[in-house]
């Protein structure tokens, strides 16, 4: 980037933006460590210039200059997310958001919110919880994930069993395309606010959300331990399908469990068995319907045996702590992937084959988000600290997706480190609409480039496969003690 428009956006924005070495540093990496090594060769993750718009306008006037002379432009709000979805990879601008923030209006009558898109989670809830009112759903990360950034993705967390995705309750948005247009968008305009929906800041910037909310209810906790995954996805079916659809619906398996037990933080300090946590919100007449469906399922089965009270209480208290498995660190890996219920009893057996092949201990919980699919994690201890082995360890993330496909699932999340199975994410016709959308929106490739629609050269998906599958053996043969 020439350094007459660095000096330009610095001498417009003032204190709003910084060409700071130690300040941009921050923005060159995520939550998820990645060494150095692997990343320095590749890409050039240092952003020019760090800016913070603080209105629509603002952001509008950064984007025409991009456009005007093609700078990248990444965006980054809550930073939440782990697959360098915010993090440069070929320098530029990067747009930090978080000045965008606040309740622009709330609906009684039409029972929506609108907000600019660095509220946080948690700031609406509190917000909202002032008015007897409440989000439908949000993410594990609320305490720091924006409602713009959990749009961008996409968007399924606690409460999407009961009240859907985070875009099915979207009504209307403004986004400002990069060339710097401000546009208010519905399902009904062209473009259609569906194609910003999990877009990763790859299509403009979204300014503004109008979302639906539910009033404040009652909440019933239930936890079930359950003696084998088979059963642990039959009751999770059974829950499903009952008369009244839960809130939330998480399992945690029996080495999360045991993980858990070791660092002195399971729930009621278990240490066997699959759990299922049920949480239902609603009337009274509701909750004394999830009830009979909690009675029936455990009075059927003598093998299910419910938790006292207080423990499902105290497991939702602790619905934001979905990374405590990292206090046994240093670093935790992983992958996230959305598969369908079915066949979890399977994606778990394979996973504890490879936990003993590997001699390594593997973590697995997940949410239900939609009655056919959960999105489940899966991870294990790591040492950033020991780059070399960290960097073998990483094969063990492939290998993970490898048996997610297996069962008919996907890479949850795209950003760059997932883009190698792009192809296992879209099937070739929606993957080539969803680039047609990119090309006709961002003919010059500024926002967010390298991520989402196809991996750079470099990790192709046969390059990738190949020197992965290749770690990975190298890791099985020399790594057991790691
Ligand atoms: C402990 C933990 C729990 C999590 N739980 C969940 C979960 O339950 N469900 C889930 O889906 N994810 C989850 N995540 C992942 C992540 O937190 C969410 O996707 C989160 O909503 C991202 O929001 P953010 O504000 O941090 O976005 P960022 O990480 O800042 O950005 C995410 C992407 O959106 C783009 N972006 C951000 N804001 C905008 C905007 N206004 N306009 C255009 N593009 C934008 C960025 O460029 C980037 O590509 C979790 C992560 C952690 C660490």
């Amino acid at each position: 980037m020439k350094t007459e428009i660095v000096k330009e956006i610095l001498d417009q924005y003032g204190e709003q933006a910084t060409d700071s070495p130690f300040e941009r540093s921050f923005y060159s990496r995520d939550l998820a460590p990645v060494p150095e090594l692997l990343v320095g060769p590749l890409f050039k993750t240092l952003p020019d210039i760090v800016v913070r718009p603080a209105n629509t306008e603002e952001v509008s006037d950064i984007l025409k200059t991009a456009w005007k002379y093609t700078i990248p432009v990444t965006p980054r709000a809550g930073g939440s997310t782990v697959y360098f979805n915010t993090v440069p990879l070929h320098k530029g601008i990067l747009m930090d958001l978080n000045l965008l923030k606040g309740v622009v209006a709330v609906d009684e009558a039409a029972m929506t919110v609108t907000v600019k898109p660095a509220t946080t989670w948690i700031e609406l809830e509190r917000y909202l919880s002032g008015k007897g009112l409440a989000p439908k759903s949000f993410p594990s990360s609320t305490p720091v994930a924006t409602i713009g950034g959990w749009f961008s993705m996409l968007g399924y967390g606690i409460g999407s069993l009961k009240y859907g995705s985070l875009l099915s309750q979207v009504r209307s948005i403004e986004v400002v395309t990069p060339e710097g247009k401000a546009r208010r968008l519905t399902r009904d305009t062209q473009p259609s606010l569906e194609w910003f929906a999990a877009a990763e800041g790859t299509l403009g910037i979204v300014t503004e959300l109008e979302v639906e909310i539910r009033h404040q209810t009652q909440l019933k906790h239930y936890l079930l331990q359950c003696s084998d995954p088979l059963e642990m996805r039959d009751k999770m079916q059974a829950v499903i399908k009952g008369a009244e659809v839960p809130f939330n619906l998480h399992f945690t398996d029996q080495e999360c469990l045991q993980g858990m037990k070791t660092l002195g933080i399971a729930p009621g300090g278990l240490d066997h068995g699959y759990l299922l946590a049920v949480d239902y919100e609603g009337s009274d007449q509701e909750l004394e319907q999830a009830e009979k469906i909690i009675q029936t399922i455990t009075e059927k089965n003598q093998s299910v045996r419910l938790l006292p009270v207080e423990t499902a209480e105290l497991e939702w208290e602790e619905k934001f702590k979905a990374m405590r498995l990292k206090r046994g660190g240093p670093s935790l890996l992983g992958a996230e992937i959305w598969l369908p219920i079915k066949n979890l009893p399977q994606y778990l057996a394979d996973v504890r084959k490879m936990s003993q092949s590997y001699n390594f201990k593997l973590f697995s919980y997940g949410h239900v988000v939609t009655p056919d699919y959960a999105t489940v994690m899966t991870t294990f201890n790591a040492d950033e600290m020991h780059t070399i082995r960290y960097i073998i360890n990483l094969s063990l993330v492939k290998k993970l997706h490898d048996i997610g496909y297996r069962y008919g699932g996907s890479p949850y999340g795209v950003g760059l480190w997932n883009a190698p199975m792009i192809g296992r994410i879209h099937q070739p016709s929606e993957l080539k609409r969803l680039k047609k959308i990119k090309r006709d929106l961002d003919g010059k490739g500024t926002m967010n480039p390298g991520k989402v629609y196809r991996a750079p050269f470099i990790l192709n998906p046969l390059n990738y496969a190949l020197a992965m599958d290749m770690l990975a053996g190298i890791r099985k043969v020399f790594g057991r003690g790691w």
